[in-house]
This record gives structure tokens, sequence and C-alpha cells, in this order.
């Protein structure tokens, strides 16, 4: 069985708290390693190593650092096959499904080697008599990043590798769930050239991300993970002086209009809801359906869809979805699934019988759909985070629109239809994050930025892009005369002629 460590300073170092916590394999419940959880002061140890990294890697010349992280890069690239299968049997995700998980990171490391561009200040050459006036981004120090069990190589990588990229040293904390693959970037990073320091990882828990919260060494705080953690995140950060930036959960609706292709359609939803086994911040939960038609017709076309999902262990290939994450998450999914009959909605298609024949003890559950389900309802009002199709009937866009406009969430919304008035009004109008327009899953490329609205989302800043750059540097102006003759006194405001 394998022992995790922590990773500092480029080195691994094995817990010393006493405390850990058990990783499964989800595809067969077998206990597959143990996880140190950090004391406050392994927690500290990692960001006295990142402070003393800091200097030199913010003094290595952009050009530099851009070098390693186009390594880092190329070796992601190379070692792409052995992340993916780390995420998936850690995760439970199928492979093809993990390779393109991973694939989504390595395009944030290739879009961080360009900081060389990206980074650049701003220059006024002669404001005022011989006065020029520039603006410089310069990193912030020691940053922390805190990640969610779903994405355990993209999101740590979209942190990292902008965090770095910038000049800052990096504390990653990620989830205790599966924290295979966190450690092995750390890793490559060294193994690009990347200096030991730079990239740090501490597995643990609330202790380690409270460590994290209150050291006033820690400068800057990205979080991903559930909502109520999220905001707690946010909130204890800020009022620790850092800057912070804290994605949370996410019940994402698309809207079917009647003018839309449905075989489109059902495809779009079979693989955005039951993807990953619908643990994808961005899977779409709620198919909003304009009219009974649409919604008769598709209920027809997904029941036996539904019921046919091909589910196995997470490394076979050509699956549609493997387990849930754990035992625990499981029982919490099918918690909702009651809540959602009890609650009144039509269960069309119960998936919590499922048994996968040979992995009794895997944490699988089969896909469910739900018909009739209705605004209020705490099973559609909360985040379920698993194989759950909700269906919903309208009788008007407008209806359809308010639904995703006025939920608590807004990470990620999508339309189906033919009628590109009607896609651009509700890609004008709709209160969420990031909308798709006939693309059911509309996560943008590393070159825009990820983030949502309301509370899958709070501070100012998205995850990468030039948004990221924002993030990790904080502006320094230079106001700057050479002059040529003496500088006469002025004792009024500077006011530039
Ligand atoms: P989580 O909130 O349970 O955990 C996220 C991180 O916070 C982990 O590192 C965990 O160790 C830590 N944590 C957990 N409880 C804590 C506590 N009480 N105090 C301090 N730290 C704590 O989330 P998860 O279950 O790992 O991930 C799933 C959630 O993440 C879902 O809600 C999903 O929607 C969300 N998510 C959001 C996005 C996004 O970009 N909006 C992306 C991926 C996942």
């Amino acid at each position: 069985m394998k022992q995790y460590t922590h990773f500092i300073g480029g080195e691994h170092h094995s817990g010393t708290s006493g405390r850990t916590s058990d990783v499964f394999n989800p595809s067969t419940g077998v206990k597959s390693a143990e996880v140190p959880l950090a004391s406050a002061s392994e927690v500290e140890t990692a960001i006295a190593v990142a402070e003393a990294a800091f200097p030199a890697w913010s003094a290595t010349s952009v050009l530099q650092r851009s070098r390693i992280m186009t390594k880092f890069t190329a070796l992601l690239y190379q070692h792409q096959p052995e992340l993916a299968k780390l995420v998936s049997l850690e995760h439970g995700k199928v492979i093809e499904d993990a390779m393109g998980s991973v694939l989504r990171g390595i395009e944030v490391a290739e879009f961080s080697c360009g900081i060389p561009h990206l980074q650049k200040g701003e220059f006024s050459d002669n404001v005022a008599g011989g006065i020029d006036l520039y603006a410089m981004r310069k990193p912030l120090g020691v940053v922390a990043g805190i990640t969610p069990f779903n994405f355990p190589a993209m999101i740590p990588l979209w942190m990292a590798c902008m965090a770095m990229a910038t000049g800052n040293t990096v504390v990653l904390k990620p989830s205790e769930k599966d924290p295979g693959c966190p450690m092995r970037l750390a890793e490559l990073f060294v193994e690009a050239g990347g200096p030991a320091g730079v990239f740090n990882v501490v597995n643990g828990d609330k202790v380690a991300v409270d460590t994290l919260l209150h050291d006033s060494r820690i400068k800057a705080v990205s979080f991903v993970g559930s909502t109520p953690i999220a905001q707690y995140v946010y909130e204890t950060a800020t009022k620790n002086g850092k800057r912070c930036q804290a994605m949370g959960g996410a019940k994402n609706h698309m809207l079917i209009l009647p003018d839309a292709d449905l075989e489109s359609v059902a495809n779009a939803l079979m693989g955005a809801a039951f993807g990953s086994a619908g643990e994808r911040c961005m899977a779409i939960s709620v198919g909003v359906c304009v009219g009974d038609e649409v919604a008769d017709k598709l209920v027809k076309m997904l029941t036996p869809r539904v019921k046919a999902l091909k589910i196995g262990t997470s490394l076979e290939k050509n699956l549609e979805m493997g387990p849930l994450v754990t035992k625990e998450h499981r029982a919490k999914v099918m918690d909702y699934i009651q809540m959602g009959v009890d609650e009144g909605a039509d269960l069309v298609v119960d998936g919590r019988d499922f048994v996968l024949e040979g992995s009794e003890e895997g944490y699988f559950l089969g896909g469910s759909l739900f018909d009739n389900v209705k605004k209020g309802m705490t099973s559609y009002e909360e985040e379920i985070f698993g194989p759950v199709l909700q269906l919903m009937r309208v009788q008007t866009f407008e209806e359809g629109m308010a639904l995703a406009s006025d939920h608590q969430y807004g990470n990620g919304t999508s339309i189906f239809t033919r009628n590109g008035a009607a896609a651009r009004t509700y890609a004008d109008r709709v209160e969420v994050g990031m909308v798709g327009i006939n693309v059911p899953i509309p996560v943008p490329l590393a070159f825009y930025s990820f983030g949502g609205w309301k509370a899958s989302a709070f501070g100012d800043h998205n995850q990468f892009g030039a948004e990221a750059v924002r993030f990790y540097t904080k502006v320094k102006t230079v106001t700057s005369r050479w002059p040529e003759s003496t500088i006469a006194a002025d004792f009024s405001i500077p006011t530039l002629k």
C-alpha cells in the first residue's frame, strides 16, 4: 500500500502529525494508500521554504521562467497517460475522460509559457517635461492553492502554473481524496528544472487549510471546492488581508427550445450529465424543456439511454461512466434521489440499484433521470454532484431563462436552439458566468478564463487566462525623471504639464 508524503523544498517528507486519511480505489472499494494530514507546524515549514525560495525565483528572468514552464509543459505531455491513470484510479473517472481532464490542465501550463508577453507592463513616454511613467506587474510572494477532488490534475495546474510563471512560490493543498496526481505534478516541475521550494505540496484537511488562511506570509489564496467552504475560505482569507478567489458549487441548466435538434440535445445531455458520473462543476444537471412536447420526446429518447449507460471500472476502455469518488459521496447522492422522490418529482430512471458484477464493493451508481422537477424543491435548489439529470418543464423562453438566472448558483449554462436571436439574447441576459450555445459544457480555453457568478464564485478574478496574471501580481507604478538641470521646489500637488 502506498504511503503518501508531503513535497517540500523539492523533497518528500513523511507526515509527522500522526494523523492520516485513507485513499480508496473507487472502482473496487479497496484502500490503496494513506495520505498524511499535515499539522500546523508542517504547513508552516512549507510556507517558510516557499518564502525562502521567493527572492531568487521572483528575480529569475521572465524568459528563464518561461523556459522552465516550457520544459514542464513538455514533461506533462510526456507523462499525460501516467497522470491520467493516477486520476482515474483515485477519482474513478474513466480513463479517456481522465486523459481529457489532464489535457485541460496542460493547456494552462502551455499558456503560461507566454508569460514574457503576458506580464508586460505599461510605459508612457514624456507624460510631462522629461517625465516618464511606467507600471510593472510584481509577483505577490507565497501563494496557496486549495483544490477539490474532482479535477486532481487540471485545477492544481490552473493555479500553480500561472502563480509560478508570474514569479510567485506555491504551497498547494490538494484534496485528501486523490492526492497522487498533484504530488506527481510537483515532482515533474522539479524534473523540468524548477528550483526546489517553488512548488510545494502539503497534504491535509481543515487544519492545513486554516493554517494557510491565517499565516501572514501567504499573500493570496486560490480555492476551488464546494460553496460553503469557498465562502468560508474567502471570508477568512480576506479578513486576514489576503487576496482570494474561491470557486464554489454549481447547478448548470440547459435550456432546450422547441426548434432544437433533439437528437443533438439528447447526445449532449447524456455526456454532460453523466460524464465523470456527474462529478463536474460544469456538468449539466438540469434540462429545462420549453413546451411539454419537447419534454415528452426527450424523456422517451433519454430513458433507454440512461438505463443502458456503459458503466465499469475506471481503467476499462470505451465506457461512459465510472464509480463515484467515495462511499460517503455515493450515499449523499442517493439521499438526494430519495429527496427528489419525496418532494414529488417523477423518478423515471432510478440508478440506485445498480451493481457492477465483480466489483460489488465499488462506489457505483447507475444513471438517474427525473422529470417534472420544480423550483423550490431542495433537490433542485442544491447541488447533487452525481449522475442525476433533472428535467423541468416551462412554457416560455423567458420562464426558462429565469430558472437559470434566479438559481443560487451561476457557474455554467447552455442553450440548444436553431434560433440565433434567442441564443444571443440568452448569452446576453442570463445571470450565469459561462454560457454555451449548442455546446453543453462551455469550459473556456486557457487563453480566456474560468469563473462562475453568484454562489459559484467569491472574489473578483477568474482562474487562468489574463485574469490569473492580474490575480497573481500587484501593480507598481514609477514616475521617473532624469533632469538635465536642477529641479525647482513646488509646494502644490504635482499636476503634470
Ligand atoms: P470540498 O469543498 O469538500 O473540498 C475542497 C477543498 O477544501 C479540499 O482540499 C478539502 O480538503 C478542503 N476542505 C474541506 N472541508 C473543509 C473545511 N471544513 N475547512 C477547510 N477546508 C476544507 O469540495 P470537494 O468535495 O473536494 O469538491 C467538489 C465541489 O467542488 C463541488 O461542489 C463542485 O461543484 C466544486 N467545484 C467547483 C469548481 C468551480 O470552478 N466552480 C470546479 C470543480 C469543483
